[in-house]
């Protein structure tokens, strides 16, 4: 009767088509509807090959030029279903969504994990893989300005759900993002890693020294702000960074 109750007070709906659902998560339809990234894969960036008569290798842009983190691993393709629900996550101020995005995270299938001595690491069934177990999730931090307008930060929301998931200790305060940037969904290629230039600084070093980092955003556009985050762990003396987002733009 009670749930009745309060099923007709605030009804049980998917945040994204409105369909009923049993509890108020995404429905069966739009799960379905998000496209995983799966192998063949770039082995460093992670960037989905057209091609599936290959097998994962490193793509042109990272044979070119080393990346300064070790493994990037996005879930699903940045378009449709999943674009829509992170715009509805990051600008309607929708927060109630990180439940269900942390749980499309969690539940990927290469993510599922099983425990080694002194940490986890992530199954080898998809695109998504971690060879080693991190000691500290770190998400991408927001300028304080930015992070007035909007209220939250949505990659810390996410980090907080895979750190509770996964058991593992998040840092959200050590690695900061000290100059405001502009958006940079508004600009292209290089513009992006010169926008983001000399934008994150470490407070106490001693937060990352000799760890392995797996350092958590929203979307991975052209990698830049990931990379500079991740330069910017790297001098502070972690031994490893790994990224993992929740989506991926692909076909830039
Ligand atoms: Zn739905
Ligand atoms: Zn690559």
């Amino acid at each position: 009767m009670l749930k009745a109750f309060l099923n007709l007070l605030l009804p049980q709906i998917c945040p994204l088509c409105s369909e009923d659902t049993e509890d108020g998560q995404f429905c069966q339809k739009c799960l379905s509807d998000i496209r995983l990234i799966t192998s063949p894969i770039c082995l460093c960036c992670g960037v989905p090959f057209i091609s599936q008569e290959c097998e994962d290798h490193l793509c042109g842009r990272c044979i070119k030029k080393e990346m300064p983190f070790s493994i990037a691993r996005s879930i699903g393709v940045y378009e449709g279903v999943l674009l829509d629900a992170i715009h509805k996550f990051k600008y309607n101020g929708k927060n109630s969504l990180a439940k269900s995005l942390v749980k499309i995270m969690a539940s990927a299938p290469g993510m599922r994990y099983h425990k080694i001595d002194g940490g986890i690491v992530f199954g080898k069934t998809s695109g998504v893989v971690f060879n080693n177990s991190p000691d500290l999730i770190v998400p991408v931090p927001l300028h304080k300005t930015r992070l007035k307008e909007r209220g939250f930060n949505q990659s810390l929301l996410l980090a907080r759900g895979l750190a509770r998931i996964y058991n593992l200790p998040m840092d959200y305060l050590n690695l900061k993002r000290i100059r405001a940037t502009d958006h940079q969904v508004n600009l292209k290629g290089k513009d992006r890693l010169v926008n983001v230039k000399g934008a994150f600084a470490v407070e106490d070093r001693d937060a990352f020294k000799d760890k392995k980092v797996l350092l958590i955003d929203d979307v991975y556009t052209t990698g830049a702000t990931i990379s500079e985050c991740s330069k910017v762990l790297k001098k502070a003396g972690a031994k490893d960074v790994n990224i993992l987002t929740l989506a991926r733009v692909v076909n830039l």
